[in-house]
């Protein structure tokens, strides 16, 4: 699981903190485009590493740009068809790049490379091109045929008549992934983990049968591969070395085969090889074979993910996307999220939570501060802030967690939010700006730690209970059993005797934010007309809804009006904790008893809505301050300095390249797939 910054733009500004030296200049902002800002990230501590341990993350961080095609194949069918004949437009384009045509083409491209498709990377429905078709239908047709991903034997017009429409009819393919209604889900979604013509019921009964009831050790079904209907047969075409995806898993065993040579120690070295066993056999037993040597490896400083991990892609929380990050361990941070984690048992036992659906023994609850080398995937460029693996159940409870904040990005998304007037726009009041302006960094930090490793780590699942019993919903709800987890100890003195926090009035900063974002700020995210879709969303509104109404007799929380604006306004910060902590005892037994029904309908009353008024309101007032809703980060360039006799001697970050520049370098250098992989 993973978590995502609530909105780029409310953190609040930290003192004291230095900045990473670095040889280079070093300029945050490297693009704006769209709703979307680039942002770069630094990698502080990356010198002070052994050569080996720089070798092993060099070769982690190739292989982690190796599986780039993969995402955008699973988006989309058409969807490297479609960045590779932009950008045989935009290398090659020989009228004026300045006209507002050229211009338009150029941002849909970036959009494209953003999302790894032509759906919005979180809003998840499909762009619309800022040009027009005949001006596509033009540059294509100027283009030198054999520039074009043509399909064999296809004509260029009638390349263009496959593609047009995916581009340009807003009908055609118009959601990446739908998560509700009473539809066909699958059929719904424009995703590439179903075959044509795969239907809901389908894939439900293939995956049923396979399951064994009972089975306290389930595989994670489906979790990497295509359902497709062959001859009118289901089969699952594997993503592995041999099946589908091949070309690019190919190369990222290469790497990690590079990479397994300068493991710092022999149990890392047999993580990297089982998870080379695994891209070569696709077997499911031998992934969580990999899970689990990864998960009880807390010693290693260097520490990686690599694989087809995340499900939030799929209506059914099956398939998963292909991620990486590579990392190294952050000691100085790792000792706030080790007291968290050494004192998981008394978290668990104190929340408010049934006793019956309580871990009895937390197993193992891992948690570190980490500095990111290279994202990749799923993970790149929009940026998760936090990772928690593995999310096999049966592990989480036999072997533990591992869980992860990433905080050489949040404080580049602390940095870049410094005085860029959100928080004088939307806070109620200077009390409240002063609040987030002194803790909004530490809480903000604390609430990802507690989210991580102990959210995401707590609680069971009666036994006989399906895992994916809470289907379209599972997300959401994970997500605000974790989210409530977090919020509730956040205003707990177990944190102030602990020493993770100082002052036993912080917590409300995080209140404060959560509120204020969960029930109007976040809505800045969601185009007029539209209704919440992003499970992280869904979730956030949900909590914040909910708190609102049942507070609302005793004004707990109010949205009050000022000169026509609305502002939230948090009058009890005591009741508000009370009532999370009722929320979380909820969710926690819809996840424990699998109440699908209480699940959804919990999502549907106060995750979903939108009032359009407020939305409108939010809108306007955020368009204003002319900023970017959504925030990513470009890699460093990692490059090995060699000797005289080719021995490498170093590796060096550099930090200069530009978005257009690593995108295109990317698509050159790491681009294994057919166009078509179907
Ligand atoms: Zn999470």
């Amino acid at each position: 699981m993973t978590t995502i910054i609530a909105l780029a733009a409310c953190t609040g500004q930290k003192a004291g903190k230095e900045d990473p030296a670095t040889d280079t200049a070093f300029e945050q902002v490297a693009d704006r485009f769209a709703d979307i800002e680039v942002l770069r990230y630094q990698v502080p501590g990356f010198e002070s590493l052994t050569l080996q341990q720089k070798q092993l993350i060099y070769h982690l961080s190739e292989a982690a740009l190796m599986g780039r095609d993969i995402l955008f194949d699973q988006n989309g069918r058409y969807n490297l068809a479609i960045r590779r004949t932009l950008e045989a437009i935009y290398t090659g384009y020989k009228g004026d790049r300045e006209s507002a045509d050229f211009k338009g083409l150029e941002t849909y491209l970036k959009r494209v490379w953003f999302s790894s498709g032509i759906h919005h990377h979180y809003a998840v429905d499909k762009f619309s091109p800022g040009f027009p078709q005949t001006f596509f239908a033009d540059c294509v047709k100027q283009l030198d045929p054999s520039k074009l991903p043509l399909r064999e034997g296809q004509t260029v017009d009638a390349f263009l008549a496959e593609l047009t429409p995916v581009l340009f009819d807003p009908t055609v393919m118009p959601r990446r992934v739908v998560q509700s209604g009473d539809g066909d889900l699958i059929q719904a979604s424009a995703n590439n983990y179903y075959g044509a013509g795969v239907t809901l019921k389908e894939v439900e009964d293939f995956y049923a049968k396979l399951k064994k009831p009972g089975d306290p050790r389930p595989i994670s079904y489906g979790l990497n591969s295509r359902l497709v209907k062959k001859d009118g047969k289901l089969i699952e075409e594997v993503w592995k070395v041999g099946g589908l995806y091949s070309q690019a898993i190919e190369k990222i065993v290469g790497e990690l085969e590079k990479a397994a040579a300068f493991a710092e120690n022999d149990a890392q070295k047999k993580i990297i090889e089982t998870l080379i066993a695994y891209y070569r056999s696709g077997d499911l037993k031998t992934f969580d074979a990999y899970s689990i040597l990864w998960v009880e490896d807390t010693v290693s400083d260097v520490d990686f993910v690599n694989g087809f991990i995340e499900t939030y892609g799929d209506p059914l929380g099956m398939k998963a996307s292909w991620e990486s990050t590579v990392n190294f361990i952050n000691k100085e941070a790792t000792k706030r999220t080790n007291t968290i984690s050494e004192n998981a048992q008394w978290f668990e036992d104190h929340s408010p939570t049934d006793p019956r659906f309580k871990k009895k023994a937390v197993k193992g609850v891992s948690a570190k501060v980490i500095t990111v080398t290279m994202l990749g995937g799923d993970c790149y460029p929009a940026t998760p802030i936090g990772i928690n693996l593995p999310n096999a159940n049966w592990i989480r409870h036999e072997h533990g967690s591992k869980s992860v904040t990433i905080e050489n990005i949040t404080e580049a998304y602390d940095k870049a939010s410094q005085g860029n007037g959100f928080n004088e726009e939307f806070v109620w009041s200077d009390a409240e700006r002063e609040s987030i302006r002194k803790y909004g960094f530490e809480t903000d930090n604390l609430h990802t730690d507690l989210h991580e490793c102990l959210g995401h780590g707590s609680g069971i699942i009666l036994p006989g209970v399906d895992p994916d019993g809470l289907k379209a919903y599972s997300s959401t709800l994970e997500e605000a059993r974790a989210d409530l987890f977090a919020l509730y100890y956040l205003a707990d003195a177990k944190l102030l005797e602990l020493g993770l926090l100082k002052d036993p009035e912080a917590y409300k900063a995080e209140y404060y934010k959560y509120m204020m974002n969960g029930l109007m700020t976040q809505l800045v995210r969601i185009e007029k007309g539209r209704q919440v879709e992003e499970a992280h969303m869904r979730n956030r509104q949900l909590i914040a809804r909910w708190v609102y109404e049942k507070g609302f007799p005793e004004k707990v929380v109010e949205l009050k009006k000022r000169d026509g604006e609305t502002f939230v306004v948090v009058n009890d910060y005591d009741k508000l904790r009370t009532l999370f902590g009722e929320l979380l005892a909820e969710v926690q037994r819809i996840k424990s008893e699998g109440d699908y029904n209480a699940g959804k309908a919990l999502v549907e009353n106060y995750g979903v809505k939108v009032d359009p008024e407020l939305h409108a309101e939010v809108l306007e007032r955020y368009a204003k301050l002319n900023l970017a809703p959504y925030r990513g980060f470009l890699n460093p360039v990692m490059k090995e300095v060699k000797n005289g006799q080719g021995e490498v001697t170093d590796i060096r970050l550099d930090y200069t390249e530009g978005y257009v520049e690593q995108m295109l370098r990317y698509s050159r250098d790491y681009s294994f797939l057919p166009t078509y992989n179907n």
